[in-house]
This record gives C-alpha cells, sequence and structure tokens, in this order.
C-alpha cells in the first residue's frame, strides 16, 4: 500500500512525501479512512506506531473538504503530557505546511496565559491541550468555546486517566457538542479507558494496530 491510495488531498501528500514517508503504518492504513469517512474510531495503538498522522491527516483533510462555517475552533486535540502535546503540534505543522490551517499549543508552563488567551481568541483551527491548561481556558476564563469544534482527539487515554485527568477529560468533554466526531487512541484498553469511550465515542469502529 501508499499513501497515495488514501484518498489525501494534494497539500496533505506533499507534505507526507516532505517527511519520506512512503507506506502508511498499520494504524495509519486501517484508521484513516474511518477518520476520512467521519465515523468515531477508538483504536489500540502504542507510541511509535506512527498514531500521531493517523488521527492529524483525517483531522486536515476534513478541515480542508468542509469549509469553514464560523471563525471558531474546529478540532482540539488532548493529551496527557506536555511533551505529546509539543510532538504533535509540530507533526500538525508538518502536515499542514502545504494549507492555511492554523494549528494552537496549549500546555502549562513555559508561556504567558495571558498571551495564550490572545492567542485562543483568534480562533485557530485546531488546537493540542493538556486537560489543566485547556480547563483554565474554557471554564476559568472562558476566552474560547468548544460549541463549533467538528472533531475532538482524545490521545494516550490511558495514560490521560491513569495521571488523574478524568475530572478534566469529562469536563472537557462535556463542553464539546453532540454531532462531533470523536477518535480515541489509547495503548491499553481498561476500565476507566471503556468509561470515557461511552461517554465521548458514539459507535465507534474498533481499530487495533
Ligand atoms: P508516533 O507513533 O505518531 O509518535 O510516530 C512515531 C514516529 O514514526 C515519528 O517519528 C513519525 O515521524 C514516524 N512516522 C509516522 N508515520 C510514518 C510513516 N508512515 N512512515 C515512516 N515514518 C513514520
Amino acid at each position: 500500500a501508499h499513501f497515495h491510495a488514501l484518498n489525501l488531498s494534494r497539500p496533505l501528500l506533499r507534505a507526507v512525501e516532505a517527511l519520506g514517508f512512503v507506506t502508511p503504518t498499520a494504524i495509519q492504513a486501517r484508521a484513516i479512512p474511518y477518520g476520512l469517512a467521519g465515523r468515531d474510531v477508538c483504536a489500540s495503538a502504542q507510541t511509535g506506531s506512527g498514531k500521531t498522522a493517523a488521527f492529524v491527516l483525517p483531522m486536515l483533510e476534513r478541515l480542508l473538504y468542509r469549509p469553514r462555517s464560523a471563525a471558531a475552533t474546529r478540532v482540539m486535540v488532548i493529551t496527557p503530557t506536555r511533551e505529546l502535546a509539543v510532538q504533535i503540534h509540530s507533526m500538525c505543522g508538518a502536515l499542514a505546511q502545504f494549507t492555511d490551517i492554523g494549528c494552537c499549543l496549549v500546555v502549562g508552563g513555559n508561556k504567558n496565559i495571558k498571551a495564550q488567551e490572545a492567542e485562543l481568541r483568534n480562533r485557530p483551527d485546531i488546537v493540542i491541550c493538556t486537560p489543566g491548561r485547556m480547563i483554565d481556558h474554557v471554564v476559568n476564563s472562558a476566552c474560547v468555546h468548544l460549541d463549533d469544534l467538528e472533531i475532538l482527539v482524545l490521545d494516550e487515554a490511558d495514560r490521560l486517566l491513569e495521571m488523574g485527568f478524568e475530572e478534566e477529560v469529562h469536563t472537557l468533554v462535556e463542553h464539546c457538542p453532540r454531532g462531533r466526531q470523536t477518535m480515541l487512541f489509547s495503548a491499553t484498553m481498561n476500565t476507566k479507558v471503556q468509561g470515557l469511550i461511552k461517554l465521548a465515542l458514539n459507535k465507534p469502529v474498533r481499530v487495533v494496530a
């Protein structure tokens, strides 16, 4: 198989090529078609499997072919650590390099919270975040709303829950509109992850790398 078989548009295929990716990994080959079709996806995948591009490519493709209806954030990716958020943000920038899609990193620590608020008020298409800092913006300062969110990604769901972010993740999910698409990735599928799947996903397709 080749990326050309996956029905991605030119700017995304160019970016895949620029990154030197030739063949999709197993999780990419299995998850991308469902992501593109707008299905909720529940994927078992480890770090290193290529899972980041498995959700970034379909989310970019759907943003490209469904024009923006309002100035609003359209995708939110929730991941447990700042390091993962930085990696996803960088992959997202690389894959979106031939498009005009904008991507904003929302993590605690380095950045002045006021500067981050200003960035969010510009309604970036995509927000990549850790749960604690995103709660500050959505609930406490209310500088961003998720009413027009089209896609929610829950990355490393097992670690999100193990690290004690259950309440924050549930609150963020409850701020998202019902008609959205949700993609969840997890290395393990324990009882807590099953609970999150029940709360956040609608008739998910199960995919194993
Ligand atoms: P991830 O599991 O998303 O953290 O990706 C692990 C590594 O694999 C990253 O360094 C990616 O750049 C790389 N990668 C992802 N997809 C592919 C692919 N289809 N071909 C070659 N390398 C890839």
